[in-house]
């Protein structure tokens, strides 16, 4: 049968029974007529089956390593580990919880499709595969190479990633690929790209530990990102620690000084800082003359941005201005780090690179305790950066030159002509090609759209365009596939290998250590598959193991800023408890704590860093007498994940956080509306309405609201707006109008 498929029979017959013995160590019945029925035993784990290992956690970018306790070959309890460079035996609530997961009721088991009655029913991977193949072929017969997409995860393994955009650009034709990454770290990835010559994070965690002053902008890492506050508290050096966030968050509470900014209004307040340390002298000239371009340009331009004029946008009084400058300008080792206020802007490239600027002109770069740092998102938002072939080509290269597409063909040995010369639409463009009838065939992996889209209303009913919509996933539950013609189950952590890299750019390994339930396969799997009935597995032979792509990738990655030809192997990583890049060959691994820049070498050609700016502009959707409030959008509790697809499955997690969708209103407007704490409420913009609990609180300013991401219907309401330069959307900032709910409604 499945010569009839790719020609090639006893290819398929050994690549099914080679990669179930490699990867997914077992063989239930539908896997077992995928290899022709040879009698394949189940593989033992390479782990001893009464042991600890450790690995990386799966959740956010901090990178957590974890200790997980086996029995008989299963994984059956985590703590955090002690020894390593990043947690230093903490874990937040998700790690703890990390196994739970895994066990939920509604894994995704078998492939399945939509039957004519519109429900998703059990089928075979052999029939499911063949449908894949066969209907983004029709649709790209039918429309044009042009016409389907797919769109990625910053959850996978860099692998797995690194297999997908192979498979799809190089192999399938796919020419439009994207990230759920473009939601989060977009806006960070371009800035760096743009400044330094490269999307390289300059950090590392120890700088939080020796930083004298800290500022944080539009993150609330005690909460996102714990871990990482827990190295701030670690900090002996008294800091001074700095939040500037329209709410008050729970860093802000734990800062030293908040700078409660109104929502939108950073470039000119960064402009207006920056002119403040000029004017006091607090510049490193030698430096800037010697290693940056553009700084005089800079400071006429922000010559504008007085105290006087910037406070009534910013909401900062005067006085207040001139004691951050000072603090800032008089410290003598001053880390900056943001994340998705910063991130989620319409201009947030560009607040991003006023951060940049203020760290070139101080001299805070390069040097313990310093940094522009960016702090990312999803634990692999790094790697899908560097090496997802979305944005960029394999290795943090260019699609649009002509050296890099040489280079990576003969790496992988295919035809340079098979890799595009153009980079890819981004996820919005992507989603307005389909609403133009323009893409007809979506395929999503490890992401859920459906609710994690700004505007999801619009989304969701785009998506009917398709002809075809497949969703590679861990449950068949989510938002997105149940929408979906097809759903193909996919392993998730820790029942499959590979390597993540985390905010500070450290790798780490993931770990097989149970098995996924069922017929699910890892998702390097099922792309091995997927190029075998494609009909393109030839182009993928060297892509046999996840450790043999990550040789490849050690080799795409040679004489890049990112270069790993040093590290050996998953061994050598994990026997260093995650090493950082960059490590070329020949360097010996002697620090654990490395930053970048400490030479104030940049990647340009011209080895400087740019400075760069542009005139601020205001959000495309303000309050208006209608709609006079603005809606702002975060992270709730360390208990919860962007669309909770997994945080939700743990009961100890589901305790500390509310089940009901909630809004928090500045005590001053709810006075005004009569409303008592959790009573139901009304909020609506031009876009959609949601009903939501009231808690009444300070931490907004009046005529603000805040709803945690986390909860479906906050899309519902958001204004899809975009910053030009990385098209991130601007999640944190819409018009919305509320009023108390009716006991009848
Ligand atoms: Fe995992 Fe992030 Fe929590 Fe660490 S802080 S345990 S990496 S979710």
């Amino acid at each position: 049968m499945k010569s009839e498929i790719n020609g090639n029979k006893k290819s398929l017959f050994d690549y099914a029974r080679h990669i179930l013995r490699q990867h997914d160590g077992k063989l239930t019945s539908q896997l077992k007529r995928i290899s022709g029925g040879f009698g394949l035993g189940q593989v033992p784990n390479s782990l001893k089956p009464d042991a600890t290992t450790n690995m990386t956690c799966g959740f956010c970018s901090t990178g957590c390593t974890l200790t997980i306790h086996m029995k008989d070959n299963q994984a059956i309890n985590i703590t955090p580990a002690t020894t390593g460079h990043v947690n230093l035996g903490m874990a937040c609530p998700k790690g703890w919880e990390s196994l739970e997961p895994l066990k939920a009721k509604d894994r995704a088991t078998t492939p399945y499709r939509r039957n004519s009655s519109g429900k998703l029913v059990p089928t075979s991977w052999d029939s499911a595969l063949t449908r894949f193949c066969k209907e983004i072929k029709t649709v790209q017969e039918k429309y044009g190479e042009d016409s389907v997409a797919f769109i990625s995860t910053g959850q996978m393994v860099t692998e797995e990633m690194a297999l997908l955009g192979s498979l799809a650009k190089f192999g399938m034709g796919i020419k439009h690929g994207d990230g759920n990454t473009r939601q989060c770290m977009a806006t960070a990835a371009v800035a760096y790209k743009q400044a330094f010559g490269f999307d390289a994070p300059p950090f590392t965690y120890q700088d939080f530990e020796e930083s004298d002053v800290l500022v944080f902008v539009g993150a609330n890492p005690c909460i996102a990102h714990p871990i990482m506050w827990e190295r701030v508290e670690r900090n002996k050096n008294n800091p001074d620690i700095i939040c500037i966030d329209p709410r008050k968050t729970e860093t802000a509470m734990c800062s030293t000084d908040h700078f409660a900014i109104n929502p939108k209004s950073d470039l000119p307040f960064f402009y207006c800082l920056a002119n403040l340390i000029v004017e006091k002298g607090y510049i490193q000239r030698e430096l800037l003359d010697k290693h940056t371009t553009g700084y005089d340009d800079f400071a006429e331009f922000i010559k504008k941005f007085t105290p006087e004029s910037v406070q009534e946008t910013s909401g900062i009084a005067a006085e207040r201005m001139h004691q951050l400058a000072e603090l800032i300008g008089s410290g003598k080792k001053v880390s900056f780090w943001w994340t998705m206020g910063v991130n989620q802007h319409h201009e947030g490239t560009r607040v991003a690179q006023a951060i940049i600027n203020i760290a070139l002109m101080t001299g805070n770069i390069g040097k313990p305790g310093t940094g522009a740092n960016s702090i990312t998102g999803q634990c692999n938002a790094m790697g899908s950066r560097l090496n997802s072939n979305t944005t960029s080509l394999i290795g943090g290269h260019d699609f649009t030159n002509a050296d890099h597409r040489k280079k990576i063909a003969k790496i992988l040995d295919i035809d340079v002509q098979c890799i595009p010369d153009k980079n890819s639409l981004a996820y919005d463009q992507i989603v307005e090609k389909i609403s133009q009838g323009k893409i007809k065939a979506l395929w999503v992996i490890a992401t859920n759209g459906v609710h994690s889209w700004i505007n999801k209303n619009d989304f969701k009913k785009t998506l009917k365009n398709l002809d075809f919509l497949v969703v590679q996933d861990m449950y068949y539950t989510t938002e997105t596939a149940q929408v979906a013609d097809m759903v193909l189950p996919a392993a998730g952590w820790g029942e499959k290998d590979g390597t993540v890299i985390n905010s500070e750019r450290r790798i780490g390994v993931l770990k097989k250590v149970s098995q996924a339930p069922g017929d699910a396969l890892s998702d390097f799997s099922i792309f091995k598959l997927i190029a075998e009935y494609w009909g393109c597995a030839d182009m993928f032979k060297r892509w046999d193991t996840p450790e043999s792509a990550f040789e490849i990738l050690k080799e795409c990655s040679k004489g890049q800023p990112c270069d790993i030809t040093g590290i050996k192997d998953y061994q050598f990583i994990d026997k260093n408890e995650g090493v950082q890049w960059p490590l070329p060959a020949g360097t010996e691994l002697e620090d654990h704590q490395r930053r970048l820049f400490t030479d104030w070498k940049f990647y340009h050609k011209d080895g400087k860093a740019k400075f760069l700016f542009d005139e601020p502009r205001e959000p495309a959707e303000r309050p208006t007498e209608d709609y006079p409030i603005i809606l702002l959008t975060g992270r709730g509790t360390s208990a919860q994940f962007h669309t909770q697809t997994r945080t939700s499955k743990s009961a100890i997690l589901r305790k500390m956080y509310p089940q009901d969708i909630y809004v928090e209103i500045n005590t001053s407007d709810a006075e005004r509306m009569n409303v008592t704490g959790n009573e139901w409420i009304h909020v609506e913009s031009r876009r959609g309405k949601l009903k939501a609990r009231a808690c009444i609180t300070y931490h907004v300013q009046e005529g603000q609201i805040f709803i945690p991401m986390h909860y479906s219907d906050v899309n519902k309401l958001t204004y899809p707006e975009f910053d030009k330069y990385s098209r991130q959307p601007s999640f944190k900032y819409c018009a919305v109008k509320m009023r108390k709910l009716h006991s009848h409604e």
